[in-house]
């Protein structure tokens, strides 16, 4: 055994169980497995083959997770360090191929099954990298991946940010490496003209929501000169976005670190946070008490349905926040309403949408429905990937 594939093992399938494979999917699931032959250890790189022992394809085996094995290839190559490599290097070039300087300094450069790395994420801010390797197969690399992302990128510093939770469903107890010295506890990003405070450290997600990105460019578009309400605000993304052409400004979290970092964004683009709002509150219960008409209103609530069991609680939470703000907004405003959860499929965040406008009453178009931003990219044969979705709506 190298370090990188374990050759002694072959996972064989069962008769008539290959077509999600063929398909190139790149989730395995235990159900579809006849037996494994040879002793694979949580994460090693194994050989996948059919009933009849024709070779379909390399990934990750991982004993503890449903998701038997997580496919790397459905070429057959030698995965070492050149395969990942090429990976990254791929991975990165698509990145420079939209952005440079001038634009943004921030972005996702490897967004896991959307660029064939199952569960690593690896996100630039400034000069610095944050990582996560959320799998048992990345966790068991990191090592090797960490040089390898040095040797492409040579950022000034790398933070490990695993999802522990994640790596605990994969069986692993994980733990994250120590951060470097180097390391600030905030980093200051540009994106299109705009600065913000990037709490690396302690942030959610790896500290921004880069995902957010074109649609922050929507509400620079709608909002100029106008009263924006930006709900579920975190660090105040949608709220500089509108505060930077004039928008008067109310930013709503119940996170006060969230809402403190915000007004420190404002401060970093000359902007005082006097001039604008700020409330630590509960979205719903603000909604519900306005007493004003705003023109733009964001909603960009976490993800109400983690799992199948939410799916009812979480469809009624997003009906309820998109019912409110609806039956607040001015006549002719726009509402930019978000569901980044994966079980949500479009469809379905439509007839939710629909249904709010219903009991709203109002007359709402859908004038744009936005999706992830291209450093989020969707692997075509992995629909599961596709998880924001945005619409635009003007409501009269
Ligand atoms: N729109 C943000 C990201 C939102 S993340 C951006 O573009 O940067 C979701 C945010 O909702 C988190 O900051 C979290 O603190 C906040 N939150 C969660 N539940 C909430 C609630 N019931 N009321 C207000 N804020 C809430």
């Amino acid at each position: 055994m190298d370090t990188w594939e374990n050759h002694d093992v072959i996972v064989v399938l069962k008769r008539g169980r290959d077509k999600s494979l063929r398909n190139r999917h790149p989730w395995l699931f235990s159900g579809a497995i006849a037996r494994v032959e040879g002793q694979p250890a949580a994460g090693d790189v194994i050989t996948v083959v059919d009933y009849q022992m024709r070779f379909l394809g390399k990934g990750f085996f991982n004993p503890k997770s449903q998701i038997r094995v997580r496919m790397l290839t459905f070429e057959d190559q030698p995965v070492n360090r050149d395969f990942f490599r090429e990976r990254l290097r791929e991975a990165v070039q698509l990145r420079h191929e939209w952005f440079d300087e001038t634009r943004t300094n921030a972005y996702r450069l490897v967004h896991s099954e959307g660029d064939r790395l199952p569960g690593l994420i690896a996100d630039r801010y400034q000069d610095y990298l944050v990582v996560q390797f959320n799998t048992a197969g990345m966790y068991r690399l990191r090592g090797e991946l960490l040089a390898l992302l040095e040797e492409l990128l040579m950022p000034r510093a790398v933070l490990d940010r695993s999802d522990l939770q994640a790596l605990t469903h994969e069986g692993v107890a994980g733990e994250t490496l120590p951060p470097d010295d180097k390391l600030p506890d905030r980093v200051e990003i540009i994106e299109e003209q705009i600065r913000y405070w990037v709490d690396i450290k302690t942030g959610q997600k790896t500290g921004f929501f880069l995902d957010q990105r074109d649609n922050r460019r929507l509400i620079r578009e709608v909002s100029a000169g106008k009263h924006l309400l930006n709900c579920f605000s975190y660090s105040g993304g949608f709220s500089l976005a509108g505060a930077t052409v004039g928008a008067t400004t109310v930013s709503v979290d119940i996170s006060e670190a969230a809402i403190g970092l915000a007004r420190d964004n404002f401060q970093l683009n000359d902007i005082s946070p006097d001039d604008h709002h700020f409330a630590v509150a509960n979205v719903f219960e603000f909604l519900r008490g306005l007493d004003t008409a705003p023109d733009v209103i964001v909603l960009d609530p976490p993800a109400f349905v983690k799992n199948k069991a939410h799916l009812e609680k979480g469809a009624r939470g997003y009906k309820d926040i998109n019912r409110l703000a609806m039956q607040k907004i001015a006549p002719g405003g726009y509402l930019l309403t978000c569901s980044c959860s994966g079980l949500v499929d479009w469809r379905l965040f439509q007839q939710i949408v629909f249904a709010a406008a219903s009991e709203a009453r109002r007359q709402v178009q859908i004038v744009a429905r936005p999706g992830q931003p291209v450093d989020h990219p969707v692997d075509i044969y992995h629909p599961e990937g596709e998880y924001l979705k945005t619409f635009l709506l003007r409501v009269l």
